[in-house]
């Protein structure tokens, strides 16, 4: 389904990222791994990328930073080649009431996971542009369709990728990129393991099929999207949520 393509997946060393990396390179893909404090874990990514048979590097990124995604473009297209596939999915949360938050706690989280997304889609968008292909898929959130109390911060980065989505589906579509975002709703990953008990049991019960996602079911609506299977389809965004969205 994806063989012959290159794709990279931001913070690709645990979570979601890691799963999605997983899944497109079982399609056939090509990986960068991209990571940010994580060496190790996003080198055994790409070291189990390798064993599937397909190339991976693991490269090192604070996708909050220009210059450093600028550095990670470069050495993917070096060594793997152009970028086909954007999985903008490195996230992070710093979760306080609106009164209480810091500007710090508000910088960190529209830096990493609105900038960043950003700065990746417009290096990624040039090349997709200039090779007439791509297929860039945003990491948004229930967070950032429904609100979340405590989430001032996500929830306006999450609302912003929905955003950028759609302006960049409209920029590029006429250059055969398309631009879509999955909206996941509560993942069993790191980033929701350290919920306490009360607030995944208070998420559970909104959750029509009555479990927490797991990573495999962001991943596998990635890989949709980033196949031709999904070439008429941009500007979207699939909630893969349980039917908490509902
Ligand atoms: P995890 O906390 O498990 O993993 C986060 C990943 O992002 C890690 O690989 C981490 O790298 C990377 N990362 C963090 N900051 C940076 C940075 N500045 N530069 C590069 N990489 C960075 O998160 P999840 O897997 O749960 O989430 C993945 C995405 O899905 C996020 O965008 C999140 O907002 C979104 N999402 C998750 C939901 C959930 O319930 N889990 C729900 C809705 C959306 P490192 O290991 O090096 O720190």
């Amino acid at each position: 389904m994806l063989q012959g393509k290159i794709a990279l997946v931001t913070g690709g060393s645990r979570g979601i990222g890691r799963t999605t990396a997983l899944t497109l390179a079982g399609y056939g893909a090509d990986i960068a791994v991209n990571y940010s404090g994580s060496r190790e874990k996003a080198e055994q990514t790409a070291e189990e990328i390798r064993r599937l048979g397909r190339r991976a590097i693991a490269v090192q990124a604070d996708v909050s930073k220009q210059e450093e995604c600028v550095r990670m473009f470069r050495e993917i297209s070096e060594t793997l080649g152009v970028v086909d596939i954007l999985i903008n999915n490195a996230g992070i949360t710093r979760d306080n009431l609106a009164v209480r938050m810091t500007e710090e706690e508000f910088d960190q989280v529209i830096d990493t996971n609105l900038k960043g997304a950003f700065f990746c889609m417009k290096l990624a968008g040039a090349a997709m542009m200039k090779k007439r292909y791509g297929r860039i898929i945003n990491l948004s959130s229930i967070s950032g369709i429904r609100g979340n109390a405590g989430q001032m911060n996500y929830c306006a980065a999450k609302a912003g990728i929905i955003g950028m989505t759609k302006c960049l589906a409209k920029e590029l579509a006429s250059r055969g990129v398309t631009v879509n975002a999955v909206a996941p709703g509560y993942i069993d990953t790191d980033m929701t393991a350290v919920l306490p008990d009360k607030v995944k049991e208070a998420v559970l019960a909104q959750i029509p099929l009555k479990r927490m996602g797991r990573p495999e079911d962001i991943a596998e609506a990635a890989a949709f999207l980033a196949s031709d299977r999904a070439a008429y389809i941009t500007g979207q965004v699939i909630q893969v949520d349980g039917g908490m969205g509902i």
